[in-house]
Formats: structure tokens, C-alpha cells, sequence
């Protein structure tokens, strides 16, 4: 809606002429203007409405943006978009378009069309027109099907075109702004899916501004008592709180002009409800704690990003910063494009206020995505790299999960779509953008179903560690991580199947680990575990009959048919070499101790029994006679392959170590598969900063204590003006699992800052 209320056709032409569209992409939309008037004659909305005004919202809607991407065509093709469904009898057809409009317009209406015709089904039409029957049929189940097919349909749509997604944003805004006319379980219906699916696209595609208003207006209709909960409290105080932003605000301008200033803005944003909402949910505080409820923002006018650091360094220097809400997104881009930096400070009354400081470039991709997806060329504009991969990705995905169950397909999109992303790089600086807590298996898998299947580990690269540094594969790949996997010659591992030990995050990756072992058949199966079996003989010295084999199992209880159904089992990883070969020792370790006492009974002096095997931890716990590698030194965690030496038992390198190559090209028959089994504890430091408080020091050791971790010495360091203190622990851990868990513990204790290893 424009300022005055209803959009009119001159201000749409007015907008777009503001944006510096053509007056041949005006002429398009005034000639789509008269076509869906004739069209849409004598029907009226719910409201009463004539139907054209919806149109005009959404052609106006998306005028408003004034984005390069968004030409005549999108907006002749948002007056038309209801035409094609609603007005057949009077000729309106895909030809008719096609013939009066161009082919582009046509399809872009068809596209939105096609989505609408997914809505109607699921009696998720919001049009306004068709009026909702009680007795619609759609149960739970059958609607959630319907959903998903409607998701199916919508990023097939988008991945084909994502204009056609904006024209769809923009009918479904427009149809939220007016949802006050539906009926209340159509309402509630429609702001789900609302919250669930479109607010998230917006965001994705960058229009913040429709996000914000997306998400409010859902909230609103979902949980009415709590929205207007947060809208009285935060009109309670209106008045006092818009004069301290002022003050705030006038206070900064002086000071910016002061420092020499000239082009810049301070603008007073207010968080949208559904955020403060949120972030009250999430920390669990009451309105009050909320520090950006309210904030100011610096808009600079200028190209450098350096002047936002030199603003944030004034900000910090008259008002103190509160620790820990520092965030930099200018160097941390976000997915969508977004760059700013975030702080709060305690403000001359001692409350807290947030500020953000961004260029006038930056502020235009936060509230519009203007650059953030799309990039010029001569030949026009089309998407920039990190969406065309997003987008080859979405549609691949519906490709290749097409025969799997809808759920599992509107899981993987559902999960892409609404988790926060990490954007990661390959190593020659390919963007590659992955859901929060993705693996460098899932990376893999994302690059090429061949490299995940090969992947055996992964050397990370980030700011901490230029150099790179080897990551367990359950590592949790971080924005800005450069991944370089580490290709093995086995396929995937049955490990990475189970969920607990976070291996795989992505449904795509571990559908195409299930795949991998399903399509192994049982010949395959069989030559794998037979191949396995005799190598890890071979490398133990032994020779040892199958036969025997069964029988020590069936002692056991575990029967296998014949040979194959044994070798079979081996091979799919039902049952693990480790076992059997553990079984194997124990047999020959009673057998040498039965000859031992044999001997001793017939007082007989034999001579020494031949070398006996090594015990070699495969694949499996137990015992290992082992030593780490001084050439690479691994940690536990760390991928590793053993060395059978000559008579020092096995050393352990990492799975990329260059002496160990240079062996294996030497002595193949000498390497062997190992995992971590039982190792020394490693000694480790950590610095812990927090902001010091009575008890700080109990809590934290309680955290080493629930972890049966002692601690070996605690020291504490030079407590700053803010009264932040490093406290360092000296300890000894397992693995770096146990690692990561006791820090995320740590930085989960009240007060603490940050967690790191020294060292
Ligand atoms: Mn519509």
C-alpha cells in the first residue's frame, strides 16, 4: 500500500520511473494495467473490493523495491497474475498473453499460476474469491502431503526462475495484509505456512523489509495474546523511549560531525515484533532484557568499510561497549547478503542500547537484497555464483530425491530452506553454502557424490588456522572455513549412518550413503568382507581357518548358514572385523596358555613359540601397542592409518601424513586401517574469559568436575577495566570429543566470554 493508501496505476509508473525503469517497460505495465482491468471486471474480493485493487498492491509491491531485477516484465506479469486462472471465459490463455505481452510475461504469469493451482488443492487458496468450505476434506495428514507438494512446486518454480518467487511473495504479503477478511482456521492455515515457508524465502532471497513484515503479521494471527502482549508493553513506554533514542541519536550526529563527518545518517530502528519475540523465547528475558529493542543506526556514505570500524571506535569511545555483543558482519558476511556491525553499548543512563553501523551500499542488500543475489553483465542481469549454486543444488535435489518419500524430500528442502547456513569455500574459493552444523561429509557430498563416498578427512583453513588444520569428519563446519577433503579409496562408513555421532547433518548426504550400501550386493558384499578378512590376516601374520571362525562365532550364538553369508556379513558391516579378529586372539591366547600349562605339567622345555601376532586395534576398541608418530603427531580424533614397524608394534600417523605415504608406496602390505581405540590422556590448556562475579571460579570447576575431568593447576589473569578475567586450566582429556563437549559446556556457564585451547 503506498502512504496514501490504495496503489494506483500512476503510482506504480511513478515508482518505476523513480527507479529509472523505460518508458518502453512503463508502456508494458500501463498495457497489462488495461488488459487485467478488462479481465477482472465486475469480480470483487472477500472484502468487496474489486478484484483489481489486489493486483495493483502487487504490481505496486514489487515497484516499490525499485530493484534492477525486478523490469517492466515482473511487474506487468504481477497486474496479470490472477488472469490466467480467473478469467478463461473471457480468453485470457497462456497464448493470448504470449501474443500481447512476449513470451517472458507469459511465463512468468503461468509460473505463478502453477503455484496457485498447488494452493487450491491443498485449500491453501488465499485469493480472496473462492470461499473456504467448513467441511474441507483435508485432514492433518493429508494436508501435510499437500504442503509439501506445494514446497515441491514452489522451489521447482524458483530454480526455473526466482522472479517468479518475488511476484509470489509479494501476492502472498498483500494477501496477509488483508487476512482480516478470511475465516480464523483459513487464517491460522495461512500464517503457518506463511511463517513456515514464505518468511524464510524472503529472507533467503534478501527482501528483509518483506521478511519482517511477513513474520509479524503470521505472528500476529498465530498467537494474537502474545503479540499484542508485546505491542501494549512496548506502547507503554513509547514516549519516554523515543526521546532517550533522540538524545542518543543527536549525541552521535554531534560527535560524528565533530570528527569530521560530512555524508552520514542516524536512523532509530525499531526490532520487528516477531524478532523481539523470538530472541525473548530463546534467552528466556522478559521484554526489558531485551538490549535491541530499539536501536540506532549509522548509515555512512561512503565505499570504504574501513569507516565503519573508524565510527565504531568513536561509539566506543564515549559510551562503554557491553562484552559479548559485539558482532562483525561486515567481515562475516550473512548468506543472504547482509553486512553491518552490531554493537550494544551502556548509554549515558546506564541502560543499554544497540547500534549498528553499515554503509549506504550495505543498507540497501539488508532491507532489499539489491546486489546480494544478482550481478550485471553486459548481456543483462542475472544471479550471482553463491545462488546459482544454491539454486542448482535446490534443483538437483528435487531431481535426484524425486522417487524418495515426499517427507524426506521436504525435510532436506525444509531444512536448507529454514536453518541458518554456513557458507564455506572450496579450495579454489568455490561458495558453497551448507545448513548450521553441516560436516565436511556433508561438504563432500555436496560438491560430488563420488568425493563423499572418498572422503576420508578434511584439512579446515580459517582465520585462526592459515595454515589449515586436520578436523575430525563430525567437525562443524563454520562460516568462512576453506575445506579441502582428503579422498581415500573405501566407500562411505556405516559410522556415519548413526546419528549420534554427528557425522552427517544434510538428509541428501545420508541418502546417498544409504544408497551406497544398498546398491552393494551380496557378490559384492561377499568379495568385500572376504577381501577384508584375509587382509587383516595377512597383516597380522595368521593363518587361520574360516571354518574355525564359524565355529568360535556360533560358540558364541552368533550362527552364520555358510562362508558366504559370514563374508557377506563382514562386508556390509553387519558384523565388524574387529570382532572376529578379537575373537581369533582370544582363541590363540587360551590355546598358547593351555600349551603353557601343558608343558609346564609334562615339565617338557619347548622351544619358543614362533612371533606372536600383533594386536592391532582395527576398526574397533581395544588394545593397541601402538605409539603416535613424531613425523605428524595425530590427536584423537584425527583420521590416522598405522604402520606395522618391525618389532615396535604400530605407529600411528595421520591419515595425510607425507612419511606415511612416502611407506605405503614402499611397503603396502605394512598399512593398516585404525581408529582411535584406547590412547594416552593429552594434556591440555584452555583460557577461559569471563566477566567475574562471586562464584565464578565454583562454576567453572564444576564444570571439569561433572566431567570427571581433574584439573592439574588454575590460575587467573589481569582482570581488565570491564572486569573481564582470563582464568586458565591446565587438565588432561581423552579425545578431542570430550574437548569440544567440555568447552561447549563452558561457554554454556553464565558470564563466561569465550572458551579457547592456548597452545
Ligand atoms: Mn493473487
Amino acid at each position: 500500500m503506498t502512504k496514501r493508501g490504495q496503489a494506483t496505476i500512476e503510482d506504480i509508473l511513478a515508482r518505476m520511473r523513480e527507479s529509472g525503469k523505460s518508458e518502453a517497460e512503463c508502456a508494458l505495465v500501463q498495457s497489462a494495467y488495461a488488459y487485467a482491468l478488462e479481465m477482472h471486471e465486475g469480480q470483487r474480493r472477500v472484502s468487496g473490493e474489486p478484484y483489481i485493487t489486489h493486483c495493483l498492491e502487487v504490481a505496486y509491491l514489487l515497484a516499490d523495491l525499485g530493484l534492477p531485477q525486478i523490469n517492466g516484465g515482473v511487474i506487468a506479469a504481477a497486474l496479470l497474475h490472477d488472469v490466467l486462472e480467473d478469467c478463461e471465459d473471457k480468453g485470457a490463455t497462456l497464448e493470448t498473453l504470449t501474443e500481447r505481452f512476449g513470451a517472458q510475461v507469459a511465463t512468468w504469469v503461468n509460473g505463478v499460476t502453477k503455484l496457485k493451482e498447488i494452493d487450491r488443492q491443498s485449500g491453501l487458496i488465499v485469493d480472496h474469491k473462492v470461499p473456504v468450505r467448513d467441511d474441507h476434506p483435508l485432514g492433518g495428514h493429508r494436508r501435510d502431503l499437500q504442503e509439501q507438494e506445494s514446497l515441491r512446486k514452489l522451489l521447482i518454480a524458483m530454480a526455473d526462475d526466482p522472479r517468479v518467487i518475488y511476484i509470489k511473495l509479494a501476492d502472498r504479503l498483500h494477501n496477509m495484509r488483508t487476512l482480516s477478511n478470511m475465516k480464523p482456521e483459513q487464517q491460522h492455515r495461512t500464517a503457518q505456512e506463511t511463517l513456515d515457508i514464505f518468511a524464510p524465502l524472503a529472507n533467503r532471497i534478501g527482501i528483509w523489509v518483506w521478511k519482517a513484515e511477513l513474520e509479524d503479521l503470521a505472528f500476529r494471527y498465530l498467537e494474537p495474546e502474545k503479540f499484542y502482549s508485546i505491542v501494549e508493553q512496548l506502547d507503554a513506554r513509547r514516549e519516554e523511549r523515543e526521546a532517550r533514542v533522540l538524545r542518543y541519536k543527536q549525541k552521535l550526529e554531534a560527535l560524528l560531525r565533530q570528527e569530521g563527518f560530512q555524508r552520514f545518517e542516524v536512523q532509530a530502528r525499531a526490532k520487528h515484533i516477531y524478532s523481539i519475540y523470538r530472541k525473548m523465547e530463546r534467552k528466556q528475558v522478559t521484554l526489558d532484557k531485551i538490549h535491541d529493542r530499539e536501536a540506532l543506526r549509522v548509515l555512512i556514505d561512503s565505499d570504504n568499510e574501513n569507516d565503519c570500524y573508524i565510527v565504531l571506535g568513536l561509539v566506543h569511545h564515549i559510551w562503554r561497549p557491553v562484552p559479548g555483543e559485539f558482532d562483525d558482519y561486515i567481515v562475516n558476511k550473512k548468506p543472504n547478503g547482509y553486512q553491518s556491525l552490531h554493537t550494544a553499548v551502556f548509554g549515558d543512563d546506564g541502560e543499554t542500547i544497540e547500534i549498528q553501523i553499515r554503509t549506504y551500499n550495505m543498507h540497501e542488500v539488508a532491507e532489499k537484497g539489491v546486489a546480494a543475489h544478482w550481478k550485471y553483465k553486459e548481456d543483462g542481469i542475472t544471479l550471482d555464483d553463491s545462488m546459482v549454486t544454491w539454486i542448482n543444488w535446490m534443483r538437483e535435489s528435487a531431481a535426484e530425491l524425486k522417487d524418495e518419500s515426499s517427507a524426506v524430500f521436504v525435510d532436506s528442502i525444509r531444512q536448507e530452506l529454514l536453518s541458518d547456513s554456513v557458507i564455506v569455500f572450496t579450495p579454489d574459493g568455490k561458495v558453497i553454502e551448507l545448513p548450521n552444523g553441516a560436516t565436511p561429509i556433508d561438504f563432500a557430498y555436496r560438491i560430488h557424490t563420488e568425493l563423499g563416498h572418498t572422503c576420508r578427512g578434511a584439512i579446515v583453513s580459517n582465520r585462526e588456522h592459515r595454515e589449515g588444520v586436520m578436523v575430525p569428519l563430525n567437525y562443524k563446519l563454520q562460516t568462512g572455513d576453506i575445506v579441502r577433503i582428503i579422498r581415500g579409496r573405501q566407500g562411505p562408513s556405516r559410522d556415519w549412518l548413526v546419528e549420534e555421532l554427528g557425522y552427517v547433518k544434510t538428509p541428501r548426504a545420508r541418502q546417498k550413503i544409504k544408497q551406497w550400501f544398498r546398491k552393494l550386493d551380496r557378490e559384492e558384499n561377499i568379495a568385500m568382507g572376504r577381501a577384508a578378512l584375509e587382509r587383516s590376516l595377512k597383516q597380522l601374520r595368521l593363518e587361520f581357518p574360516v571354518a574355525t571362525i564359524l565355529t568360535l562365532l556360533s560358540e558364541r550364538g552368533e550362527r552364520y548358514q555358510s562362508e558366504e553369508d559370514f563374508f557377506e556379513a563382514l562386508g556390509v558391516g553387519e558384523l565388524s572385523l574387529g570382532h572376529v579378529v578379537h575373537l581369533i586372539e582370544q582363541y590363540l591366547k587360551k590355546q598358547e596358555e593351555e600349551r603353557e600349562r601343558q608343558a609346564l605339567e609334562q615339565t617338557v622345555i619347548e622351544a619358543p613359540h614362533p612371533s606372536k601376532p600383533v594386536a592391532i586395534d582395527i576398526m574397533q576398541s581395544g588394545d593397541l601397542l601402538s605409539r603416535r608418530a613424531r613425523c605428524c603427531n595425530p590427536l584423537p580424533g584425527q583420521p590416522i592409518r598405522g604402520y606395522i614397524t618391525r618389532g615396535r608394534g604400530v605407529s600411528i600417523h595421520a591419515a595425510d601424513c607425507k612419511t606415511l605415504q612416502r611407506l605405503e608406496q614402499e611397503e603396502p602390505e605394512r598399512i593398516v586401517e585404525v581408529t582411535w581405540g584406547k590412547v594416552d590422556r593429552l594434556p591440555v590448556q584452555l583460557v577461559i574469559l569471563v566477566r567475574d562475579r562471586s562464584n565464578m571460579l565454583y562454576d567453572i570447576t564444576g564444570v571439569f568436575v561433572n566431567e570427571k575431568i581433574s584439573i592439574n593447576g588454575i590460575s587467573t589473569g589481569k582482570r581488565d577495566r570491564y572486569n573481564i578475567v582470563p582464568i586458565y586450566v591446565g587438565f588432561e582429556i581423552g579425545d578431542l570429543a570430550q574437548l569440544t563437549r567440555l568447552m561447549e559446556k563452558l561457554e554454556a556457564v553464565r558470564d563466561v566470554i569465550k572458551v579457547e585451547r592456548v597452545g
